[in-house]
């Protein structure tokens, strides 16, 4: 009982707080004594988690956090601001693994996704095993569910998603608001072209069930749409037969782009070949180990120093083909074929089996590694990008062996990916960077995924104007006050590409200005601001992505 009055003691202080005169901003008197009142924390410890994301880049304080335990929580909510004279922003906030501030809510509220995981009543991942069904295996998985949790509660039922990101302890939610990309895309394209129905709460707090069939309008805008039309409460994610447990993991160096972006083209095209293609760029002495997994034993390490050290960069190719206990003989004899007239330098192919979860969830085992060392929590200042086909050997020369070859102090991580879409081709090519104080030597390399995706011209996310295109990531991490030399990098980099006529497109794309937007967005534009009026007309949600409200 003492307990109970004062809880309501301490959240009647907060409100006064909040509604006290000298604050000019707050949140409406009428929520704070609303029913879900006690789903709001007012409190400096949620205040400050949800002021932060993992770019560590930027900081906008909300006025409360919803921590939802019902979907119905989140509509009221959205509802609320949706009928008020006044309306405050929302912002879903998944894992808030974005890196600025999308996932924040400036005098707002923000919903923390992840604790709707904890009701057994309206979220959770459900596995529909129905063999009539026209849409095969599928799970309905809800929209704060780690991708992690949808992997093994759907392996118990021996399924998978089919479509995953490197790194899985990210929310459903968050990664289909952007795209959700990974090395298993050229085979199935990104996440959001696997999802086949979505719960939303739009802009008006109204919960809608939307499809290619059914509000199909809705369903495509959300896919890709950087949260800016609903909260996604439930997606029905396509799943695959799982008839394997274990995979054959392999990487292959090279010194010449071309034959390593030859070679990458080249596997993709093969039908029923490969489960998985990625691929690095090394461009100093330190071995291409980093969060992205520890593969290279230390002898293997020395050696490919030693070719950084007499080529300056290097190109690595990582492959995976799945296999289980049944299969494990033909999978033998597949992979050489596979692997036969690959240029890559000779001598320098090395391989490893590994159980299937702990291919998946190499990057947490990475990350987990960085955590001890205490080099995980730092800025991130990344850029995404693709890259036309067309122009990537020119982004080659202008930012691998030129911008970041310069910049190589000591420390680098790249990566990139390609990928096959149902209309186009699309290569695309990923650049992670880790330069400055930032982490031990296993750092200190660059990495480069390539993939290939199916892409949906009707959905909100944005590809570059040409069938074929490389994802390039500069993932930098940096010291704590030295973050804006990598954001100069990278406007070095975006004006390279303008000046060259790169004509790339940003992943996870950041601007400034209205003007931006809109020469990102291209002939979608239109499209995307209508969605916005008829599903947000109070522009109400994601307010950290500064599309429509720059003020934030
Ligand atoms: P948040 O950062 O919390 O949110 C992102 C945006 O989505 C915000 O605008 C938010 O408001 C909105 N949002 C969140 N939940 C919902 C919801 N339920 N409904 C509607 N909108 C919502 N991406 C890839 O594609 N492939 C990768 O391999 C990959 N690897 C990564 C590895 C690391 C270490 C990190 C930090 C990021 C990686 N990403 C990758 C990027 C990642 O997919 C995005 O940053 C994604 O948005 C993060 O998910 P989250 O749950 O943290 O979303």
């Amino acid at each position: 009982m003492a307990g109970i009055v004062l809880f309501i003691v301490s959240c009647l202080m907060f409100i006064i707080g909040k509604l006290s005169p000298s604050s000019s901003i707050s949140l409406p008197r009428e929520l704070l004594t609303h029913y879900i009142c006690n789903k709001l924390r007012l409190d400096n410890d949620a205040i400050e988690l949800a002021s932060r994301d993992y770019g560590k880049l930027v900081q906008e304080t909300p006025l409360g956090v919803l921590y939802p335990s019902l979907v119905d929580d989140i509509a009221t909510l959205v509802k609320f601001s949706y009928d008020s004279p006044n309306p405050f922003s929302i912002a879903a906030r998944g894992r808030s693994h974005s890196i600025r501030g999308q996932a924040m809510a400036h005098n707002g509220v923000v919903v923390q996704m992840t604790s709707l995981k904890h009701s057994s009543y309206d979220s959770g991942i459900r596995v529909v095993r129905n063999p009539s069904s026209l849409l095969g295996f599928y799970a309905d998985v809800g929209g704060g569910e780690l991708w992690i949790d949808v992997l093994l509660a759907t392996l118990e039922h021996g399924l998978a998603p089919v479509s995953w990101t490197d790194y899985l302890h990210l929310t459903v939610g968050g990664t289909i608001s952007n795209a959700g990309i990974s090395g298993q895309a050229f085979v199935y394209g990104p996440q959001i072209s696997n999802v086949h129905e979505m719960d939303v709460i739009t802009g008006k707090g109204e919960l809608v069930t939307c499809s290619k069939h059914i509000n199909s309008e809705l369903f495509y805008a959300v896919l890709g749409g950087l949260g800016q039309f609903g909260i996604i409460t439930r997606a029905r994610v396509a799943l695959g037969r799982l008839q394997t447990g274990y995979v054959k993991w392999v990487k292959m160096l090279y010194h010449d782009f071309s034959s390593f972006t030859r070679d990458q083209e080249h596997l993709i095209s093969i039908n029923g070949g490969l489960d998985y293609l990625e691929g690095f760029v090394v461009v100093n002495q330190s071995p291409p180990n980093n969060l992205r997994s520890s593969f290279f034993s230390p002898s293997d390490q020395l050696k490919i120093n030693s070719l950084v050290a007499k080529h300056g960069v290097i190109y690595c190719l990582e492959v995976v083909k799945y296999y289980d206990d049944l299969t494990i003989d033909t999978v033998e004899k597949e992979l050489p074929l596979l692997l036969k007239g690959l240029i890559y330098l000779p001598g320098f192919i090395f391989k490893k089996d590994k159980s299937f979860v702990e291919f998946l969830n190499r990057v947490r085992i990475g990350e987990m590694e960085l955590e001890e060392t205490g080099t995980q929590d730092v800025p991130h200042p990344w850029l995404n990008l693709f890259v036309p086909k067309s122009t990537i050997m020119d982004f080659n020369a202008g930012v691998f062996l030129e911008i970041l070859k310069k910049q190589n102090k000591n420390k680098g991580a790249y990566s990139c990916l390609p990928d096959e879409p149902k209309q186009a081709v699309a290569v695309s090519m990923v650049i992670i960077v880790c330069y400055g104080d930032c982490g031990d030597n296993s750092n200190a390399v660059m990495n480069t995924l390539v993939y290939l995706m199916w892409w949906d011209d009707r959905m909100s996310a944005v590809i570059p104007d040409e069938d074929t295109f490389y994802t390039v990531g500069l993932l930098f991490s940096s010291g704590e006050d030295d973050w804006e030399v990598f954001e100069d990098l990278n406007k070095e980099i975006l004006n390279f590409c303008d000046k060259a006529g790169i004509k790339a497109k940003q992943y996870f794309p950041h601007y400034s200005t209205k003007e931006e937007w809109m020469n990102h967005f291209g002939t979608k534009w239109d499209t995307f601001q209508e969605r916005k009026a008829e599903f947000d007309p109070k522009m109400i949600l994601s307010p950290g992505q500064r599309i429509f409200n720059n003020s934030v």
